[in-house]
This record gives C-alpha cells, structure tokens and sequence, in this order.
C-alpha cells in the first residue's frame, strides 16, 4: 500500500531542506530566518526571502490582467480575420 503523505508532512519535507542551526544557541532555524526563535539572536539569511501574501496577490492580479488583455486580443484578431 502506498504511503500516505499529508501536506503537514510534504511542508515539512520542504521546510527541512531551509534548517539550519542557531550559531548561538544550535536551535534549528530557517535560512531565511533573521532573527532566532528561540534565543531571539540575529541571524544572516542567505539572501532567500519567502514572497509574501501581498506580493504573490499583486503578481497574480498582473497575471490575470495580462492573460485577460491577451484573451481579448486573439478573440477581436480571430474576429477582424474572419471577415
Ligand atoms: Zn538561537
């Protein structure tokens, strides 16, 4: 029988690949983590920050708007060539 994955697991899955350990205190930490949860230390991210809800809100409307100009397009060119 196949294993069953939940998402819990594949985030988890995915969010170890980002552990690190706390020079200070050797709690495991995110790589994008500046600051430690447990010792409250600071820390340096390796130059990856998550994307946040805001953003990936703003590139979704941007998409969305740019796939509805282009659909609009193709369907007034399908039509002036029809003629
Ligand atoms: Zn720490």
């Amino acid at each position: 029988m196949k294993k069953k994955t939940t998402i819990e697991e594949d985030r988890r899955a995915r969010a170890e690949k980002h552990v690190l350990a706390c020079p200070n205190c050797g709690s495991p930490v995110l790589d994008h983590m500046t600051q430690c949860p447990k010792c409250k230390a600071k820390l340096t991210p390796k130059g990856y920050q998550p994307m946040s809800d805001e953003k990936i809100k703003k590139i979704r409307y941007i998409t969305y708007t740019i796939g509805a100009v282009i659909s609009i397009a193709i369907i007034v060119l399908i039509i002036v060539f029809r003629k």
